[in-house]
């Protein structure tokens, strides 16, 4: 029977945050499941003969209600969390698995979203009609919907096999992760460790009821050791532990695993129809396919590698200088770099900080937003929230209209989890001819104001806050019709173009000038200032580039090649990434079988998408800064072919309607200090 209190299943348009109970979640998502189950039944059982309307846009639009409740709840369960929510959280995830499993695998559905899709080029539907009878059709095809019932078995089991695999591997990399510990019982060995560190490393000791020191493999304790420690012996110890995992001929030797695991996606790939893993992932990507992958890593590569060279020999002199180093190894290289960074530009936080003022950085954002788009941002404070910490903005337009709601959460609290996002508790759609306007949100974690000072942020935290504001951006202009193509619903090499373009903003001095002022004096940030933040930002950078490149190509030739003939993972991997070798390899070290990003994480085929988003937002921003950063005419375009469009339409189409050309590398090149001129 319906609660006629439980507020999620009435109608609302604000979130009701305060007004929801715990106890309103699980009814409200049983219920919400249920209709959604009805409305799938209305499509199938519809005795007219399908078509976009009754079919495609029906299936887009179903389950509205519930998608509103399930943002809300998850943004909850990331930002104002408890024991409670998180237990919720257990029961509702399977639930909704089990629903997207029933629509995936309901062959009448897939009847007749074929039927609309088989008679695509007679319908005359718009663009954005046919991205989404693509995208609907696909999400069944991909998933075997077109094979026979011998054949839909094998898939099955294959993708249960796989699963099961990746688990295995993830374990793996944990169990090996957790079982090495370096114990110190000699402070000189922790020489050239900042005191923090040393306090870190001696409570992880004291928490195992050890005396001295513990170093493990976690990145916090890994870090720190490889930059400040002064033994070199430790260095190399420590790094061929951490090269090492999963390689080493024990139960957690991930050998075989990476072998099933890249030979089974192989043959998934093949029972579809596609020539290989990266085939069937790069499908559904900008960049489209392997060979385009290939090329602009490869290509990337050759650029960059002279200055790779240039760097390691400039770190080889410096350890020759510093030490009398004669060989730079792996296990020197974070130990030099963080010596030679802090003698060359000796910037730190602390002396930034003054100038980053929260509410000033908050200004900067908003001014830009003005600039470019023609936003306003009004603080209203009769908008419900979850916690008294979080602000509310009506956003408008030029012409005044609202745009969007825009909440932000700035500061970190029990129950809210690390990072920074930006999330939608809104979906903006036009529906029955109304355009609905999203509600944003930005969750942050930087540093609390105390009692004697404002909250101020490190450059890096301004740089993040520019970073989900333009994620946020990309929600709030969103002009789209269907949600599921909506503001950030991309794909996913494509997604970080508006929130990294915007970073950009916080290196220019006529944008810092706006809001990077001293907190107590009002002076504007030095000059001398700006300009390092500049040149430290190109430091190493070769060296950097060249590693992502050396894991883009690793994570390709597991996946666009016939895996069934590779017999070593050692040798795979070797050759996949001879050419980016600057320091001398390892034996007894292996990356591939702790790769988690692509044999457990969702990044298989995709790992090139890193430096993919850093050649476009820098291409991108390259326009910005020919013709003025705040040049309104370039600003208008980027919003109407970028941000408004979501993903009605291919991201290369409209990338290069803004740029009039396909992204290129020298601008990405050019930043990072990686040409001649
Ligand atoms: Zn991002």
């Amino acid at each position: 029977m319906k609660n006629p209190k439980n507020i999620l299943l009435e109608n609302f348009d604000l979130a009701p945050f305060s007004k929801v109970k715990n106890e309103n979640y699980l009814p409200a998502f049983k219920e919400l499941i249920e209709a959604k189950k009805k409305e799938i039944n209305s499509i199938t059982s519809n005795p007219d003969a399908p078509t976009f309307k009754n079919t495609i846009e029906a299936l887009e639009f179903s389950g509205e209600k519930l998608d509103r409740v399930s943002s809300l709840f998850f943004n909850i369960n990331s930002a104002e969390t408890s024991t409670e929510i998180q237990k919720i959280a257990q029961e509702v995830s399977p639930l909704l698995s089990e629903l997207g499993n029933d629509i995936s695998l309901n062959n009448d559905l897939f009847l007749r979203v074929k039927s609309v899709y088989d008679k695509k080029s007679e319908l005359n539907l718009s663009v954005e009609k046919i991205t989404l009878l693509d995208m609907s059709y696909k999400s069944f095809s991909r998933n075997g919907a077109n094979l026979n019932d011998s054949n839909k078995e094998i898939l099955r089991k294959i993708d249960k096999e796989l699963s099961s695999l990746s688990l295995k591997f993830s374990e793996n990399v944990l169990a090996e992760t957790n079982n090495y510990e370096l114990h110190l019982t000699n402070l000189v060995d922790l020489k050239g460790l900042p005191e923090g560190e040393i306090e870190a490393a001696a409570l992880l000791a004291k928490n195992k009821g050890k005396d001295g020191w513990l170093i493990t493999l976690a990145y916090p304790s890994l870090i720190p050791f490889m930059k400040y420690a002064e033994n070199r012996d430790l260095r190399k110890s420590i790094k061929i532990a951490a090269g090492s995992k999963c390689f080493k001929k024990n139960k957690f030797n991930n050998e075989d695993n990476v072998l099933k695991i890249s030979k089974l996606r192989y043959q998934r790939a093949n029972l579809l129809d596609y020539s290989s893993h990266a085939d069937f992932v790069l499908e559904e990507r900008m960049a489209g396919n392997p060979l385009k992958v290939f090329s602009f890593l490869n290509d990337l590569l050759e650029k960059a590698k002279p200055f790779a060279d240039k760097e390691f020999k400039q770190l080889q002199d410096f350890a020759k200088e510093l030490d009398g180093l004669d060989h730079l190894e792996a296990w020197d290289y974070m130990y030099y770099s963080e010596k030679l960074k802090n003698k060359l530009f000796n910037l730190d936080d602390e002396k930034l900080k003054p100038y980053f003022k929260l509410e000033n950085v908050i200004h900067g954002a908003f001014t830009v937003a003005e600039k470019l788009f023609g936003l306003s941002f009004i603080e209203v404070k009769n908008i419900d929230t979850y916690h008294k910490d979080v602000k509310t903005y009506e956003v408008k337009n030029k012409e005044n209209e609202l745009l969007s709601i825009f909440y932000a959460d700035f500061h970190p609290r029990e129950g809210k989890r690390n990072g920074a996002w930006m999330d939608c508790l809104k979906n903006q759609k036009v529906k029955n001819g109304i355009n609905e306007r999203p509600h944003i949100i930005n969750v942050c974690n930087f540093s609390s104001p105390t009692d004697s000072n404002p909250s101020l942020l490190t450059f890096n935290e301004v740089t993040t806050l520019f970073h989900e504001f333009g994620h946020g951006l990309h929600g709030m202009l969103a002009n789209a019709t269907y949600p599921s193509l909506s503001g950030t619903n991309v794909y996913w090499d494509f997604v970080e173009l508006p929130s990294q373009i915007l970073e950009n903003w916080c290196y220019e001095k006529e944008c810092l000038d706006i809001f990077a002022v001293h907190y107590k004096t009002g002076e504007s940030l030095p000059i001398e200032f700006v300009e390092k933040i500049k040149e430290s930002s190109t430091f190493m950078k070769g060296i950097a580039t060249l590693s992502q490149i050396s894991l883009g190509l690793l994570d390709m030739a597991w996946h666009a090649v016939d895996p069934t003939k590779i017999k070593s993972v050692k040798e795979n991997e070797s050759h996949a990434i001879i050419k980016t070798r600057l320091f001398p390899e390892i034996d007894i070290s292996c990356t591939s079988v702790s790769f988690s990003h692509i044999f457990f994480g969702g990044y298989s085929s995709g790992y090139y998408s890193y430096q993919w988003a850093q050649v476009l937002d820098a291409d991108a921003f390259e326009y910005f800064k020919e013709n003025g950063i705040f040049n309104p005419e370039i600003g208008k375009s980027f919003a109407d072919n970028i941000l408004s469009k979501g993903g009605t339409e291919q991201p290369m189409i409209l990338y290069k309607r803004f740029r009039g050309r396909e992204p290129r590398p020298e601008a990405l090149l050019k930043r990072a200090g990686l040409t001649n001129n």
